[in-house]
């Protein structure tokens, strides 16, 4: 007789692993889970940041936090204090250890090291094939996201993909500046695009630099020019590189897969569209669907999106789209003339509407109606 699992949890990866994390953490803990991820996770894949304001699930591996930004571009330049918000820094790899340790340690928690090729209801709850067996389960949870295949209709969406691609330096001499991280610097051709660094100093001679567009590029010719030119840093090391792809879209990506099928992460459209953050969403989402299993014994009542972020997220791709080279000022625009909380609550989706209203007050209000009238988001309101 097969087990039967509670959860099947497919891929292994930030959204996966954050739910099994926050499934053993509740009066859930001790129901039977598999989680199907191809990949031992042994390496450091990718760095998560995130602004936060509360202590977090994650605080024993934050390698490195910061309460100050700088901001860089051709028309402005400053430093903008977090106040009572850090932004903190998780290495992909600290995060696997730490959760795959954890749940090493629980007997009713196992992995198989496979690929999930399908997974469908059944009368009793979920199958999920693999190339050689059938696990069945009450409940699966998808994050398998295959970027090749995703194409939302352009006719009624945007889809922008956003490229990482990122360098871990050591200098011989001091470089960098340990108590600020740098969020954006445009001082880069833009090419109708929206390319941007940002510096993440781990010390005075140690320091992530992170590259960012939307259409492809020759990665590392344009690092070596930020580092030389824009930096002033001749001469270094690279430890290690990074990097990845991220979809941008207000293509809404359905959390029902099925009768006992859900999606999280990417795939669950856990990313924000227009900043392509999605640590604190997939944690904030892995606890709504543990709460909502304990409530209804079912995920699926969680939080929905409000319209007027969507609208929002689509006219911001619209810009990206249409006005790439134009999203500096207005990035410059948000920051300098709001307090960081109100932008916070804003990419967050939490700003009250007297907070909306301020903050779209301070921005170039050409450039949003220019967005509206050509964007294609009338259905979406
Ligand atoms: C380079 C990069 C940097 C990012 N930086 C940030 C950041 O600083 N802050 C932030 O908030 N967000 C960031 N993001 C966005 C987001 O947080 C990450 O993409 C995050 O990893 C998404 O989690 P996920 O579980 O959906 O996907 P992943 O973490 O990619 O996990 C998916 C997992 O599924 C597995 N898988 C694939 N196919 C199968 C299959 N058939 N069967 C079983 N398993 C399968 C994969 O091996 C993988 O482990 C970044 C994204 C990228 C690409």
């Amino acid at each position: 007789m097969n087990r039967q699992y509670d959860f099947i949890i497919a891929g292994g990866g930030l959204a996966g692993l954050s739910l099994a994390y926050h499934l053993i953490q509740s009066n859930l803990r001790d129901r039977a889970i598999l989680i199907i991820e191809p990949q031992r996770k042994e390496q450091n894949d990718r760095t998560w940041c995130f602004w936060t304001n509360q202590p977090t699930l994650f605080d024993e591996i934050v390698c490195r936090s910061w309460n100050q930004l700088q901001f860089k571009s051709a028309d402005w330049e400053g430093v903008i204090d977090l106040r009572d918000y850090r932004y903190q820094m998780i290495r992909g790899i600290d995060f696997y250890r730490l959760v795959q340790r954890a749940l090493s340690n629980r007997e009713n928690v196992e992995f198989a090291h496979t690929r999930a090729d399908r997974i469908e209801d059944d009368e009793n709850g979920v199958r999920v094939f693999t190339d050689t067996q059938v696990f069945h389960g009450r409940w699966a949870f998808d994050s398998r996201f295959d970027l090749s295949q995703f194409k939302p209709d352009l006719s009624r969406y945007h889809y922008l993909q956003q490229h990482f691609k990122g360098w871990w330096i050591e200098t011989p001499n001091k470089s960098f500046d340990p108590q600020a991280a740098t969020l954006f610097d445009f001082r880069t051709e833009q090419k109708n695009d929206v390319r941007f660094f940002y510096v993440l100093p781990l010390s005075e001679r140690q320091a992530l630099i992170e590259y960012v567009l939307l259409g492809g590029a020759e990665y590392d010719r344009e690092l070596t020019t930020y580092m030389e030119t824009v930096l002033g840093i001749q001469d270094y090391r690279i430890l290690a590189r990074e990097g990845g792809v991220n979809p941008l879209t207000d293509c809404p990506l359905p959390r029902r897969a099925g009768k006992r099928i859900m999606t999280i992460g990417v795939a669950g459209g856990r990313v924000k569209p227009t900043s392509g953050y999605a640590f604190t969403r997939i944690q904030q989402d892995s606890a709504a669907m543990v709460d909502s299993l304990r409530r209804t014994d079912a995920p699926f009542n969680v939080p929905a999106g409000s319209r007027y972020y969507r609208l929002c997220d689509s006219l911001m791709l619209q810009l990206m789209y249409r006005h790439g080279a134009g999203i500096q000022s207005l990035f410059a625009d948000l920051f300098k003339n709001n307090p960081v909380e109100r932008v916070f609550h804003f990419l967050d989706e939490r700003a009250s509407p007297r907070e909306n209203l301020a903050l779209m007050a301070s921005l170039p209000p050409g450039q949003f109606l220019r967005a509206f009238l050509q964007t294609q988001v009338l259905h979406q309101i």
